[in-house]
This record gives structure tokens, C-alpha cells and sequence, in this order.
């Protein structure tokens, strides 16, 4: 049988390391051990490490593991907002966060742009305590320019910026130094199995839930932050995590490391260069978002006129499967996740393709 590619947009194809190290997890026993071992405190550091090196971490920054971003957004709104949070809300993930927050009865309020639009006010509620961003909008291919987010902090430096950075970490530089709290998952652009989120917080944010302890509000049992931290200070997570998952982490962030994250920065540019440049010559498609500089350099939507179920066709007989449209883009829409396991080759191969529809 001819082996499948996934450029699916989460979960995707697997990081190509990803083998080697789960025999090596099997030969480690590290499926085996436990989470209060001096074993796992190393296999935890050593994740911590690597991706502090990947993500160019700042210091006074921890990074802490939770089991997906979702958790990563209810974790916030408990910690990190007492009354009000902001949204910038363009897409599916967006706005499913703001929903959160409503969820815990906020006053939260949102900025919403139609769907590939851009936004022109970045202006935010004075009685905002925390502004969520959302840098790669993977349901519909958009990204919310950095320039704008050195605006927003400009503009607002006594509030808390949170940055989703699920479909972007590490293939999109980011200087983590504009944001107070960041998070991701790792079945994106990191190619690896679901299961695993990633939440990185400033001393602002241990500030915040401290003071929002004090006042007596409720900041969630074991995955509070003042849990992750105390059991973090020592490598050690509230629960038995996803220890495999934590693994691998660490070892595919020291493998893109060995090939650097400027190197598969620049890798992602140059594969997201041709997918629009074949894009936008194919008679048949064109891409989602209008805006250059808010097109997604890790997850190319483009829409396809009379519908996507040919093209899916042709390219699931290839042996590629590609992301449908997300929510009512279903059929109009194909993604393609353009993830560091994609290789050049791959991409040129896709681009052939597209060029010809
Ligand atoms: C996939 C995704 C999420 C959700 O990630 P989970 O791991 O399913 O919680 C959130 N935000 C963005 C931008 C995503 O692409």
C-alpha cells in the first residue's frame, strides 16, 4: 500500500524522529516509571530545556505542561482574569476561547472581524485585564501580524497579553518578550501524537493568580498555577502526566534545535512561498485570506471554486490527505498544513500539483 502523507492541520503527519524515539522510550521504560522518579524529573528538564532553547524563552518565563490548549484557556480564565478579558476573534479557535470565558460568566468582551478580514482597531476595554491574540488562526489559514501585536503591548502595557500559538510554535519566529502567557499543543508543528498542551507564563502571571488567590476566587485544583508551579519548581507535575508525551517532546525539540528554529523558519517560508505562488496561478483556486500579510505561512487555505470533493479526490489518490474546510467552509475550502515534517520536496511536489488546477 502506498504510505500516506498527512498535511493535515493537527493531528498531522508524524515528526520523521518520532519512530526512533518511541523504541527508545520502550528501551528507557519510560512508559514504566514514575512521575515522583528522579528519571522522570530528568525526562521534565530536559523538555523544559530544549524548548526553552527552541522558543528562545526569556527569562523569568516557566514553561509548565498541561493535556491540550483548550485546557490552556479555561487555566487562563481562572488564573489570569477576574472580571474581564478581551478577544481578538477571527475564526473558530478565537472565538471558542471567548466563548470560554462566557462560559465562566466574565464580562468578557471580543473584537470580531468577518472570517479572512483583517483588523483595523486594535483599541481594547479599559477594564480588560487580559488580551487573547491568536497567532495562526488554523481554521481559516489567518495570521495576526506581529506588528500589530507590538502595538497592542505598546498600546496596553499594564494588561496581560495571551498568545495562542498552537499552529505557529516553532515554524514562526515570535519574540515571547510581547507577551505575559503563551501556549500550544503538539499535535500541530511539532508532529507529534495529541495529548500534550504547553502553557509558558511570566512572573506577571504568577502575580495575577497569587492576587486573585488572595481575593478568595477559586483558580482551579490541581492545574492552578500556583500547582504547576510549586510542583514545577521541583520538575515534577500535580498529576501523572502524559509522560511519553513530555519525551518525546524533549527529543524532538532537541532534533529541530540541531537543525535550529531560524533553519526551519526560513524552511517554512520558502514552502509557503510556493504554495500560494501555485495558488494563485491554478485556475481553480484562490487563497482564503485576501490580506498578504495576514496569509498563514503553516496552514495554507485557499477556496475552491465548485466545491473541494474533486480536488480531495485527486490528491487522497496520490496518497496526500488534506484538511477539509473548518466548520461551514467544509466543502469549499482544502488546508494544508505546512509543518516542519514537511520537507521541501514534499511541498515542491504539492506545488506541481496545484499549479495544474
Ligand atoms: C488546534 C488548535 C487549538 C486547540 O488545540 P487542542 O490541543 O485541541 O486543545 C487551539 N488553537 C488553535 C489556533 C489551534 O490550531
Amino acid at each position: 500500500m502506498q504510505h500516506k502523507i498527512y498535511f493535515t492541520p493537527g493531528p498531522s503527519q508524524i515528526f520523521y524522529t518520532v519512530e526512533d524515539h518511541l523504541k527508545s522510550a520502550l528501551n528507557e521504560d519510560v512508559m514504566c516509571i514514575s512521575h515522583r522518579s528522579a528519571n522522570f524529573q530528568a525526562i521534565f528538564a530536559h523538555a523544559r530545556a530544549e524548548l526553552s532553547k527552541l522558543l528562545n524563552l526569556p527569562e523569568g518565563y516557566d514553561i509548565y505542561f498541561t493535556s491540550s490548549a483548550n485546557e490552556v484557556w479555561e487555566r487562563i480564565i481562572q488564573n489570569l482574569v477576574e472580571k474581564q478579558s478581551h478577544h481578538f476573534v477571527n475564526g473558530s479557535f478565537s472565538k471558542k476561547f471567548h466563548q470560554f470565558a462566557l462560559d465562566y460568566q466574565k464580562s468578557s468582551t471580543a473584537t470580531k472581524v468577518e472570517d479572512g478580514g483583517d483588523f483595523k482597531d486594535l483599541s481594547v476595554p479599559d477594564e480588560a485585564e487580559l488580551i487573547s491574540v491568536t497567532l495562526n488562526e488554523t481554521s481559516i489559514g489567518y495570521t495576526f501580524p506581529i506588528e500589530k501585536i507590538k502595538e497592542l503591548r505598546a498600546q496596553n502595557p499594564d494588561k496581560l497579553i495571551a498568545l495562542d500559538a498552537v499552529s505557529a510554535f516553532p515554524a514562526i519566529p515570535f519574540d515571547l518578550n510581547l507577551v505575559d502567557t503563551a501556549y500550544f499543543s503538539v499535535q500541530k508543528c511539532f508532529g507529534l501524537p495529541a495529548g500534550l498542551g504547553v502553557w509558558i507564563v511570566n512572573q506577571k502571571c504568577h502575580a495575577t493568580a497569587t492576587n486573585l488567590e488572595a481575593k478568595g476566587h477559586i483558580t482551579g485544583s490541581y492545574h492552578s498555577l500556583a500547582q504547576l508551579k510549586a510542583q514545577g519548581d521541583k520538575y515534577q507535575t500535580p498529576e501523572t502526566p502524559n509522560i511519553l508525551g513530555i519525551y518525546l517532546l524533549g527529543k524532538v525539540a532537541e532534533d529541530m534545535n540541531r537543525r535550529t528554529a531560524r533553519q526551519i523558519q526560513n524552511d517554512t517560508s520558502y514552502k509557503a512561498a510556493l504554495l500560494y505562488q501555485a495558488i494563485s496561478e491554478s485556475n481553480s483556486l484562490e487563497p482564503f485570506v485576501e490580506s498578504k500579510e495576514c496569509r498563514s505561512k503553516t496552514v495554507v487555505v485557499a477556496k475552491v471554486n465548485d466545491g473541494n470533493e474533486a480536488i480531495l479526490k485527486s490528491m487522497t489518490e496520490k496518497g496526500w490527505i488534506v484538511g477539509k474546510g473548518y466548520g461551514s467552509y467544509k466543502g469549499d475550502h482544502i488546508r494544508i498544513a505546512n509543518f516542519p515534517v514537511h520537507s521541501k520536496e514534499q511541498i515542491e511536489q504539492m506545488a506541481d500539483f496545484l499549479t495544474k488546477q
